[in-house]
């Protein structure tokens, strides 16, 4: 079924009796031409392009839970390409491209909203390296643009640009930015990749790769033994458990990140916020909630729940720039696993086994990513390249030096 406001008149006038389930429940295959391992956002997004745009359908896509249950569905829904460097910039950028006709492309409502986001300043360097970044992004065809502090006190008269130890100059923003329901890109991704005829397999477990002579020719699962033509493994927090069952070490570390809401409110914060002089970010959800979060935990945990001091140490970060927010109450908080790689940069590659192929390293920003990946993982599944935007994410940059390092993002949280 087409979903549209003509399918939605319809069933609200036979009784909402034709609905079907958003995918289906298929058998497990003995063989496919693509097993890909991890049911999350990327995991489906790789899925749905190798059957969109690369003519592929005999594919399975093997979750060790239910789609959604990863960070695809914890995470704080930011999406925006503000990045300065080459190697990321422009597959950021393709990415928000890809977010701006998805739910067209799915037919689905991810409740994509491009409200904005603002990162504050809070000292001239400051202020000169955003104008550094913006001028970045804008080479690469993205929006950026750098707001004084009487522009700003108009959008957000709420913060507190006095505060004498982060007093608020001024803001980079981009317009395009904004947020998506998490889950429903999940739930959207799945379904485009099920009409397609991709098999999405749930509670079915990759325990195990079958190697021979160095060529991976398949997967041991809770549910029986698969052979493929070739294994793409996108399990975000799991990578360094599962590349581990083939030999593989590799520059990602696991650690929680917590996400927080509050009671629903009125409208108030226009867009997402990001402070400068510490870790913490908000948005305001459709329902009202202040969605917001911070640092990483600094301890490697497989977890998906986090520590007190994290979350104090957020509310601080809050409480420095809009003060206001210390009355509201906090409903819940969860936590995900994040594939911290050592750059804070995404690994988009072929591994040292062939027929064999990772999709790693997504850090605090793996979801905004999520169409860019998809797209990228499947065209290197499908032709054994990299796509151009991708060219620079590769696993032997850490070999060669070559890092991509942001800002020091990557796994130590003293370095964020
Ligand atoms: C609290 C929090 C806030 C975040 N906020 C943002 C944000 O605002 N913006 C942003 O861009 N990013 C954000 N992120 C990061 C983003 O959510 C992740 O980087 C991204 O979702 C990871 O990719 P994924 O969706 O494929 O992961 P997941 O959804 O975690 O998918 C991986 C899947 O692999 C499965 N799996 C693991 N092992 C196996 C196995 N052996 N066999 C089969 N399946 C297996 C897991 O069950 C899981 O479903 C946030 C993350 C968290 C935790």
């Amino acid at each position: 079924m087409r979903y549209s406001i003509w399918s939605l008149i319809n069933q609200a006038l036979t009784g909402n009796k034709g609905w079907k389930p958003a995918w289906r429940e298929p058998e497990l295959k003995n063989h496919y031409d693509i097993v890909i391992i991890g049911g999350g956002g990327h995991g489906l997004a790789t899925a749905f392009y190798l059957a969109s745009r690369y003519g592929m359908s005999n594919i399975a896509v093997l979750e060790k839970g239910w789609i959604g249950s990863g960070n695809i569905g914890r995470n704080t829904t930011i999406i925006r390409s503000n990045y300065l460097l080459d190697g990321n910039e422009p597959f950021y950028e393709e990415s928000l491209k890809l977010w701006e006709g998805l739910e067209q492309d799915l037919n689905y409502n991810a409740m994509i909203s491009q409200r904005g986001i603002i990162n504050l300043y809070h000292s001239d360097s400051q202020r000169d390296a955003y104008v550094r970044r913006g001028n970045a992004m804008r080479l690469h065809g993205a929006d950026a643009k750098l707001l004084k502090q009487e522009q700003l006190r108009k959008m957000c008269p709420f913060l507190d640009f006095e505060n004498a130890r982060f007093p608020i100059m001024g803001g980079l923003l981009q317009a395009r930015a904004g947020t998506a329901r998490h889950d429903a890109v999940a739930w959207g991704y799945a379904r485009a990749a099920d009409q397609r005829g991709v098999d999405i397999i749930q509670n079915c477990e990759v325990t195990d790769f079958i190697i021979k002579d160095g060529v991976c020719i398949g997967v041991k699962t809770s549910r029986g033994t698969i052979t493929a033509g070739k294994v793409g493994v996108a399990v975000a927090g799991s990578t360094s458990k599962v590349m581990a069952k083939a030999g593989l070490r590799l520059p990602i570390e696991s650690h929680v990140l917590q996400a927080f809401v509050s009671e629903g409110l009125k409208p108030i914060i226009p867009g997402v916020i990001t402070f400068g002089a510490g870790h913490f970010y908000i948005s305001q959800s459709d329902k009202g909630g202040l969605v917001f979060g911070g640092n990483i935990d600094g301890y490697n945990s497989y977890a998906q729940r986090g520590n007190l001091p994290v979350f104090e140490d957020v509310c601080q970060g809050g409480m420095a720039i809009m003060p206001m927010i210390g009355r509201a109450r906090v409903l819940r908080n969860w936590g995900g696993i994040m594939d911290m790689s050592m750059d804070g940069s995404p690994i988009i590659d072929k591994t040292p086994i062939e027929q064999l192929f990772l999709n790693a390293g997504w850090c605090y920003g793996g979801f905004k990513a999520t169409p860019a990946s998809g797209l990228c993982f499947a065209h290197l599944l499908a032709l054994g390249e990299p796509h151009n935007v991708a060219k620079k994410l590769r696993l032997d940059r850490f070999k060669r030096g070559a890092m991509l390092d942001e800002r020091g993002a990557g796994a130590q949280p003293n370095l964020h």
